[in-house]
């Protein structure tokens, strides 16, 4: 555009925002929470396990204390769909992240069965691909990890980045990973990318993966992709204690009350359970029966998360629309067209993410905090926003998107008349 056009763009731009205040709005993009809808798709949940029904196949009263490791049948069901023998996977309460908390804490106070001290004892660094899940990071931010972002590709983190800095760091004790469907850009990892991280030349022998697959299940596919046997993998490279797996059914029965997963090896394990076993006696047993009465087997999940789908489908196909018809020509941005999970990743002309979010906030639009997607919330390029598409009903995805994309372009026109 010749700066005539483009100052005549922002008057225009102006203008159209001018209506979007005017209109009143009261919307929401921030947060990745499943709709209404897809809540009701377990109502089902709220009646079961049933009067008088309290004991799983092996006879366990699930109304009384005990069981750390969860009941074996709803284990070998999500074994079965996380790609984890389901003798190493746990199950437990109702948030994973619960579960990375503990780790990152039990680490830190007592050190893993390949530490030789306490992590807490020296200064400790975690790997961060970036963009990436902001609550990963605020656990490392909150108990003073020091956090390096290292980029992410859409097979995964760049892995000889990673490899190189691990390899001269022994400080550096983890990294966090969402393996499938990805906050929040929706890559899924390669198996080579998996491969090249169980065998990164860590200078740590206690060097930890967090591997976080929130979204294992979550397609907007048929199907959702093979899950990667990484604790296999891991072993295979010599490494059988790096991997720390996590899933969780709060985006498939209900966010608040679902049940979370946690899959090591052996060892990992037994080490989890003696610190665990401290702070709780078992977990929420009936609920973990509920949840098995509810699926049935393995197939009973996929089936239930065709339905999720149906209801994501359309929400997503939207989001792609509204930025492709209203900034596809302006090439001021770009944007993720996942496969899965919860999440659009918008990039901006950089330098103006920041604004894009105020001006949508004065509209009344909520989104994302700026740079909430890379460590201590610090943007490098102030270019990236973070959509969540899922809870709105339509017509109001339809108006804050709409909004957002004119918050884009006046962002960039302002930008570039500056
Ligand atoms: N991990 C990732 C990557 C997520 O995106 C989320 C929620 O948005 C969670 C974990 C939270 O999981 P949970 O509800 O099991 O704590």
């Amino acid at each position: 555009m010749s700066a005539s056009q483009l100052t005549a763009t922002q008057a225009d731009l102006r203008e159209q925002y001018q209506k979007l205040i005017e209109a009143g709005l009261a919307l929401d993009l921030t947060r990745g929470k499943p709709s209404p809808e897809q809540l009701d798709l377990s109502a089902d949940l709220l009646s079961l396990p049933g009067a008088d029904v309290y004991r799983d196949a092996s006879g366990t009263d699930c109304r009384n204390y005990g069981g750390l490791t969860g009941l074996p049948e709803l284990r070998e069901i999500f074994g079965e769909l996380l790609g984890v023998p389901a003798d190493n996977l746990l199950a437990g309460g109702n948030a994973s992240l619960e579960y990375m908390h503990d780790l990152v804490i039990f680490g830190l106070l007592h050190g893993t069965p390949d530490s030789a001290t306490p992590w807490a004892h020296g200064p400790i660094k975690f790997l961060c691909p970036s963009p990436g899940y902001d609550r990963h990071f605020s656990i490392a931010e909150s108990y003073g990890i020091e956090m390096i972002a290292v980029p992410m590709n859409p097979d995964g983190p760049d892995v000889a980045v990673c490899a190189e800095l691990v390899a001269a760091d022994p400080q550096i004790k983890g990294i966090w990973c969402v393996p499938t469907y990805s906050n929040p850009t929706g890559a899924t990892y390669s198996d080579e990318v998996a491969r090249a991280l169980v065998s990164l030349p860590a200078a740590a022998p206690d060097f930890r993966i967090f591997w976080d697959n929130a979204y294992a299940v979550h397609t907007l596919l048929e199907a959702p992709p093979e899950p990667i046997d990484i604790l296999g993998l891991a072993a295979d490279a010599g490494h059988p204690n790096r991997v720390y797996l996590f899933a969780s059914t709060s985006k498939i029965t209900f966010a608040g009350a679902g049940v979370a997963f946690f899959g090591s090896s052996a060892e990992n394990l037994a080490w989890y359970q003696r610190h665990a076993g401290v702070k709780t006696i078992g977990p929420d047993k009936l609920n973990q029966l509920r949840h098995l009465r509810f699926f049935g087997d393995a197939n009973g999940v996929r089936e239930h998360m065709a339905k999720h789908r149906a209801l994501l489908l359309p929400k997503f196909a939207l989001v792609m629309e509204i930025l492709s018809d209203r900034l596809g020509d302006a090439k001021v941005a770009s944007w993720t067209d996942p496969e899965g999970g919860y999440f659009v990743s918008l990039d901006v002309v950089d330098g103006t993410a920041r604004r894009v979010i105020e001006l949508a906030k004065e509209a009344g639009i909520s989104l994302t905090g700026a740079g909430s997607a890379f460590p201590y919330k610090s943007d490098p390029e102030d270019r990236n926003i973070r959509l969540a598409p899922t809870f709105p009903g339509i017509e109001e995805l339809r108006s804050a998107m709409d909004g957002v994309a004119t918050c884009v372009l006046l962002a960039a026109a302002d930008k570039l008349l500056a």
